[in-house]
């Protein structure tokens, strides 16, 4: 009998955590497991902002898909990703097509720049290894050449970051740490660096409680950060930003280094496979399926969850990303299985959130308590190494871990 072949598209949270699951549950003979990835290596994206900030080498951020797959149940194919031809089944590959029973497509988001004009030209996003790299690399060399440089602009010590969200903020308490060792590297007054937080929204980390809001604001002001808060980027130059200024006026801040990071949309191939989306995620059915696409599961950055309390969408993160990978594996196991029982609903379980101030500081609430300061970095270390944990067990987490918690 020809066995059921499963494609999971994406080798982020999601893709990693449907594999591994589905690989322990269905035997070889059960069903064909198909993983497609653009790199050999997961990255840990919720680092990524330190690889960036070049508080963290990138080496340490990413680790073989090879380390966590059985290969002799799980073929892995190294490839992008550009289509979905969903009447034939298929997926189409830069190197070809390959067809699909069940299609798990976990292809994580991309930057939205909400059509501001010149962010997609000028300005850095927090995406993947490589972009991880070259923000560190330009951030340096904007340092070297002030260095080196007889007439000095000082335009080029200033970096803009937009956006005063999750991302924003975890890379600027990484980015103050690192600034003061660059200007010592390179003999620069600490004081020429300029450090701007550009939001639009009235508020910094919106849905966070306000005291540890407070508290983040205090201490990235003591390090140096300057809040523009209410504030419009309206465009990027190749010299820096133009935010908004009264009603119709704009005002240009030079920076050397702008990074956006204000906005999350889903995965490109979404919106040209023609599944239903809005801003390329989609509204998935409570089983994690596509509406009308019974063999299609989307989960991850690219799917739609709406939080019923407030009737709003969930925000996309890693811990709904690896949570839903599990329900979706148990759902195909009972697809491939033949089961009379109904699919899983997937309901998130939302055991806290901490976002990191730089390596020694951080806020968050977790199982419902407030925390701050080393108490609250140390939980975030432990995030992290959950989710090593959660993926490649004991072993991941002692090649990857972060051990550095007190
Ligand atoms: C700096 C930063 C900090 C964050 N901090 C947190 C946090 O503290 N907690 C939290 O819960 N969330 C956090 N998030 C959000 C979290 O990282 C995402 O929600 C999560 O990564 C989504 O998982 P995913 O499986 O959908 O996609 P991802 O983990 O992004 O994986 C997508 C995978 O698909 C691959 N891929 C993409 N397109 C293609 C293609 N066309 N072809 C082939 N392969 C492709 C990518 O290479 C990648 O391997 C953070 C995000 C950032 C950027």
């Amino acid at each position: 009998m020809r066995k059921p072949k499963i494609v999971v598209l994406g080798a982020g949270y999601g893709g990693l955590m449907t594999v591994t699951r589905l690989q322990k549950a269905l035997g070889q003979d059960e069903a064909n497991i198909v993983l497609v990835n653009k790199n050999d290596y997961h990255y840990e994206t919720t680092w990524l902002h330190e690889a960036s900030a070049g508080t963290l080498h990138h080496d340490r951020v990413r680790y073989d898909i090879d380390s966590v797959i059985n290969r002799s149940k799980v073929e892995f194919i190294r490839a992008e990703v550009e289509d979905i031809k969903t009447d034939e089944k298929k997926v189409v590959l830069n190197t070809g097509e390959i067809d699909y029973d069940y299609l798990v497509f976990a292809l994580g988001g991309e930057s939205e720049t909400f059509g501001i004009e010149g962010l997609k030209e000028h300005a850095f996003t927090i995406s993947n290894v490589n972009a991880a790299r070259q923000i560190r690399e330009h951030i340096d060399y904007q340092f070297a050449t002030y260095a080196m440089e007889t007439e000095k602009k000082d335009e080029r010590l200033t970096i803009v970051v937009g956006g005063a969200g999750f991302t924003g903020i975890e890379f600027l308490g990484e980015i103050t740490n690192r600034v003061p060792e660059l200007c010592r590297e390179y003999d620069i007054d600490y004081s020429k660096v300029r450090i701007y937080c550009v939001e639009a929204a009235p508020m910094v980390l919106p849905g966070f409680d306000p005291e540890l809001v407070k508290y983040a604001v205090a201490h990235l002001e003591k390090k140096g950060v300057e809040f523009k808060i209410g504030t419009a980027i309206k465009g990027a130059t190749p010299e820096g930003i133009k935010v908004a200024k009264g009603e119709d006026e704009t005002e240009e801040i030079k920076a050397g280094t702008v990074v956006w990071a204000a906005g999350v949309r889903g995965s490109s191939v979404i919106e040209k496979s023609g599944i239903e989306n809005m801003r390329a995620r989609v509204k998935v059915n409570p089983d994690l399926r596509a509406p009308g696409h019974d063999n299609i599961f989307v989960i991850g950055d690219s799917s739609l969850i709406i939080n019923e309390e407030i009737n709003r969408p969930y925000p996309p993160t890693a811990q709904i990303a690896m949570q839903q990978g599990e329900v979706c594996a148990r759902n195909l196991v009972k697809l491939i299985k033949g089961s009379e029982d109904a699919l899983e609903t997937f309901t998130p379980d939302i055991k806290g959130t901490v976002c990191s101030l730089g390596d020694d500081d951080a806020i968050g609430v977790v199982f419902g308590k407030k925390v701050t300061g080393t108490k609250a970095s140390f939980m975030k270390k432990m995030v992290d190494n959950r989710a090593l944990y959660m993926i490649g067990g004991p072993s991941l987490v002692l090649k990857k871990g972060k051990f550095n918690v007190l």
